[in-house]
């Protein structure tokens, strides 16, 4: 039997322990959490409030802001204070590499203002030096109740834990590959600071773990094996994704496949925008990620045909982008007013092929004429025959039975 081979249906969520992120739950039977990164210089603030409400506005339900230097640091508070006046509640996190342990003393009103630090094992100091670095960290998170993400890296790892198992590896009975050996250093990095952590006095439902590499395979391969070691809630992400579409494919096939075997609590992803590009879409894509795959809902879908020679002219594609915008643009009003309303299901179709099964199959659906079709339109509600649209009104007239659908 395929179906007990080949699950069709995603695999049960792998129980991790729930992390309260500044009132946004990460882990436990909490839906999937979309995060993003701003790329704006944190000691301008301006731009990062500007950036984060931007990110926060398009449904980023957590964002971190790198936190460099003294000056970052002290406009942290600023910033926190500045989108608070905006009523954008959205929890900060902050990056930290090398220093975070001198940023987070001597900066205490961006430790508290913080909701969660992303630190980096392989970073954060050498030897006696990391123990007590980290444990500056470690503490400072403790006193002030704030979670921790321990973000393991494939190109910043720990150098000594790395060093050690290419050597053990080097004269095992069976050595394996050096990948391998690098995939173990990162999970085993990733639980012996957590672990260590632990020890220093923070809980574990403050401590998130990720463990991000650039490659397909070898991300899903050591998310596998770090989730199959701990119970910690996890950050899924494809470090160093590239840009366009290279990048959306990546990440999507990664954490697809990982979200598919119910691994991972949160997502980022990670895209190289072009110069000026706008920085939103990550959020979009890590939204459409979800929906796609029915985890989350978040804006009503558009099915629309990809259209061919049966349709000369562009009155199909220009409707289904007008839906999607007109969608897009009503649902903070909709939100609000019709809880549910995002899981609607909406079909534009280009003709008669597959036009009138997709569009019953949709809640609301329209199979536009191809060529040599009857120059009309039928609407489909509910799976039934609803109505037939015809003349230059059309599309408006669409929009306006949508629009009286979702009311209804
Ligand atoms: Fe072409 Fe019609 Fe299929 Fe759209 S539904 S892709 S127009 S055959």
């Amino acid at each position: 039997n395929r179906d007990q081979i080949i699950p069709a249906m995603p695999l049960p969520r792998r129980r991790s322990v729930p992390v309260d992120v500044g009132g946004v739950v990460v882990g436990g039977s909490a839906p999937v959490v979309v995060q993003s990164m701003t790329n704006t210089d944190t000691a301008d603030i301006e731009s990062t409030v500007r950036q984060v409400a931007s990110l926060a506005r398009a449904g980023s339900e957590l964002v971190r802001i790198t936190v460099d230097r003294d000056e970052a640091a002290a406009a942290v508070p600023h910033i926190r204070d500045r989108l608070r006046a905006m009523r954008i509640d959205v929890p900060l996190i902050g990056d930290f590499h090398y220093i975070g342990h001198k940023l987070l003393t001597d900066f205490p009103d961006c430790a508290e203002a913080l909701d969660k630090y992303r630190i980096n094992p392989g970073n954060v100091g050498f030897k006696e030096k990391k123990d007590r670095q980290f444990g500056t960290i470690i503490e400072t998170a403790a006193r002030y109740g704030k979670a921790v993400r321990i973000g393991v890296n494939w190109g910043s790892l720990d150098q000594a834990l790395l060093t050690s198992l290419m050597d053990a590896n080097s004269v095992a009975a069976h050595p394996v590959s050096a990948s391998a050996v690098m995939k173990e250093a990162m999970v085993q990095s990733a639980l012996m600071s957590s672990q260590r952590a632990e020890e220093i006095g923070l809980p574990r439902d403050r401590i998130i773990l990720s463990a991000k590499v650039s490659n397909v395979q070898e991300l899903i391969a050591v998310y596998r094996m770090l989730a199959s070691r701990c119970d910690y809630a996890l950050h899924l992400g494809l470090t160093e994704a590239g840009m366009g579409s290279k990048g959306i494919v990546a990440s999507s096939a990664a954490l697809g496949i990982l979200l598919q075997e119910g691994l991972g609590d949160t997502i980022r992803i990670s895209l190289t925008p072009e110069p000026g590009g706008d920085r939103s879409l990550e959020v979009k894509v890590a939204q459409e990620l979800l929906q796609t795959m029915g985890f989350r809902a978040f804006l009503p879908v558009v099915a629309a045909c990809p259209g061919c020679g049966r349709t000369t002219s562009t009155l199909f594609q220009e409707l289904a982008k007008d839906i999607q915008s007109h969608l897009t643009e009503r649902m903070p009003v909709w939100r609000e007013m019709y809880p549910g309303v995002e899981e609607m299901n909406v079909a534009v179709m280009g003709c008669i092929v597959n036009g009138p099964g997709e569009s019953k199959h949709a809640d609301i659906g329209i199979s536009l004429p191809g060529t040599g079709e009857t120059p009309t339109a039928p609407v489909f509600i509910d799976g039934q025959k609803a109505m037939t649209l015809r003349g230059p009104t059309l599309a408006a007239d669409f929009k306006q039975i949508v629009e009286e659908y979702v009311e209804r």
